[in-house]
C-alpha cells in the first residue's frame, strides 16, 4: 500500500522523504505542490528531480475525499458531502463572509459525546478520520473555490473544527492536520484562525495547549452542572468546574487572550434569564477571577429526533443583553445554510439513507453552483 501525502505534517513528510533515500528539504517543495497548489500527479511536480518522481509514483499518492453532494445555499454556504467509506459520510462546510471565509471542518464520523440537542451526536458514532481525510476536506475545498473563482488567492482563511465529531477525541490525527493548516509551506493560517472546538475533554485541552496551541472554542451549553450533564453527557466525568480550571490553563498558551463559549439556545431549557444571570457569576467568580471569554449563543437548529425547539429571538436578545451588561461580550451566531441542513448541528452526513443521498445528488445536478461573494477572497487579519 502506497502512503497517502495528505496524511502527513511537514516533520512527517520530511521523515518518508528521508525513507526514500531523499534530503529532507525535498519535503517542502512536495508540500508546497500538494498544498498550495492543490496537485496530485507527481509528473506535474516540474522542479523535482526525475528520479524522485519515479520513485513517488511507486511508493506515493496524494488521495482526496470522494464527493458524494455539494449543495450551495441561497447565503452562499456551500456544503460538501464526502464519502469516507464503509456506508460512512462526513460534510464540510463553507461560509463566504465579507471579510473572512471559513470552512468548518469534520473531524470524526458520527460522534460518541452524544448530547441531546446534536444531530450528529444522535447518529452515534462510527470511527475516527485520518489526519489525511481532515486535512482533504481543506485541501479539495480551497482548491475547487480557486478554481470556480478563477484566482489563484487563498480562498480559506479560517478553518473551525465545528463540524461532525469531537475533535479532542481524535487527538493524535488532529494535530498534525492543525499542523498543515498552520505550516507557511501549506496553508498557513494563523493560529487565531484555525479554532477547535470541544464540548469539553479537560485531558486533552491541556495537551493542546502545548502541543499546538490554537484558538480554542468550548461547547458550554449551561451555568451549572445539572442541567449540563443532561445536555452534554462528558459532563459528568469533567464538571463545569474541571473545566473552567482548564480553560483558564489554556489561556496561557493561547492565541488569543480569551476562550469562546457556545451556548445553544433551547427554548424553556437554557435559556431563561435566572440562566444568564447564573452563567455570569459562573464566569466572573470561577476560581476567584473568572474566565476571560466571549460568548457566541447560537440558535438552537431543530431536527426531528430531538424534541427541542428553537428559543424565539425576543428571548435570545434578552439572555444576551443580561450577559453584555455584565460586561461579557456576546455575540449571536446567524444562522447560515439552513436551507441545505448545513447549519451547526444539523451535519449527520447519514449516507446509509439512500433516499436522501440521492435526493442531495439529484439536486446537486441540478443547481449550478452560484458565484461565491468575491468578498470571500483575500480576507484580512482581525
Ligand atoms: N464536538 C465539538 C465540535 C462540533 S459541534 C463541540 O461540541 O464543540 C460544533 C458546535 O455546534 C458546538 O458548539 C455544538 O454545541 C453546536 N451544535 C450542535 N448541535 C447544534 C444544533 N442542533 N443547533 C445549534 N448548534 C449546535
Ligand atoms: Fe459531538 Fe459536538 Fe455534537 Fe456534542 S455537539 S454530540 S460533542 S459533535
Amino acid at each position: 500500500m502506497t502512503a497517502n501525502l495528505l496524511d502527513f505534517d511537514l516533520e512527517g513528510l520530511a521523515a518518508f522523504c528521508e525513507r526514500l533515500g531523499e534530503k529532507r528539504f525535498r519535503a517542502t517543495q512536495l508540500f508546497r505542490w500538494i498544498h498550495q497548489r492543490g496537485a496530485r500527479d507527481f509528473d506535474q511536480m516540474s522542479d523535482l528531480a526525475k528520479s524522485l518522481r519515479e520513485k513517488l509514483k511507486t511508493s506515493a499518492r496524494v488521495e482526496g475525499l470522494q464527493v458524494i453532494s455539494r449543495q450551495e445555499s441561497a447565503d452562499g454556504t456551500i456544503k460538501w458531502l464526502f464519502d469516507v467509506g464503509n456506508g460512512d459520510a462526513v460534510e464540510a462546510v463553507f461560509i463566504p463572509e465579507d471579510d473572512r471565509g471559513t470552512l468548518c471542518v469534520s473531524s470524526q464520523a458520527g460522534c460518541a459525546v452524544g448530547c441531546r440537542f446534536c444531530s450528529t451526536g444522535h447518529q452515534g458514532f462510527s470511527r475516527n478520520l485520518t489526519t489525511g481525510e481532515i486535512v482533504a476536506q481543506l485541501w479539495f475545498a480551497e482548491h475547487f473555490l480557486r478554481q470556480h473563482l478563477k484566482t489563484t488567492e487563498r480562498v480559506i482563511s479560517n478553518v473551525v473544527m465545528m463540524g461532525m465529531g469531537e475533535p479532542l477525541q481524535n487527538y493524535t490525527a488532529l494535530v498534525p492536520a492543525l499542523r498543515v493548516m498552520l505550516d507557511d509551506h501549506a496553508y498557513g493560517l494563523s493560529r487565531r484562525r484555525v479554532t477547535v472546538s470541544t464540548s469539553g475533554m479537560v485531558r486533552m485541552i491541556d495537551r493542546l495547549a502545548h502541543d499546538c496551541p490554537v484558538a480554542l472554542a468550548v461547547s458550554l451549553h449551561a451555568p451549572n452542572d445539572e442541567l449540563r450533564d443532561n445536555l452534554v453527557p462528558l459532563n459528568k466525568k469533567h464538571d463545569l468546574a474541571e473545566l473552567l480550571d482548564a480553560c483558564n490553563r489554556y489561556l496561557a498558551f493561547a492565541p488569543r487572550d480569551f476562550i469562546t463559549f457556545e451556548y445553544c439556545m433551547l427554548d424553556g431549557v437554557n435559556d431563561q434569564p435566572e440562566h444568564a444571570r447564573q452563567l455570569v457569576d459562573l464566569l466572573r467568580h470561577h476560581g476567584g477571577h473568572g474566565v476571560s471569554c466571549k460568548i457566541n449563543l447560537i440558535p438552537f437548529n431543530p431536527f426531528p429526533q430531538s424534541g427541542l425547539t428553537r428559543s424565539p429571538h425576543k428571548q435570545v436578545l434578552a439572555f444576551a443583553k443580561i450577559l453584555s451588561d455584565a460586561g461579557i461580550v456576546t455575540t449571536v451566531r446567524k444562522t447560515r445554510g439552513d436551507d441545505i441542513d448545513a447549519a451547526c448541528g444539523q451535519l449527520a452526513g447519514d449516507v446509509k439513507d439512500r433516499t436522501r443521498v440521492e435526493q442531495r445528488i439529484v439536486r446537486q445536478r441540478t443547481v449550478m453552483l452560484k458565484q461565491v461573494p468575491a468578498t470571500a477572497t483575500g480576507a484580512k487579519e482581525t
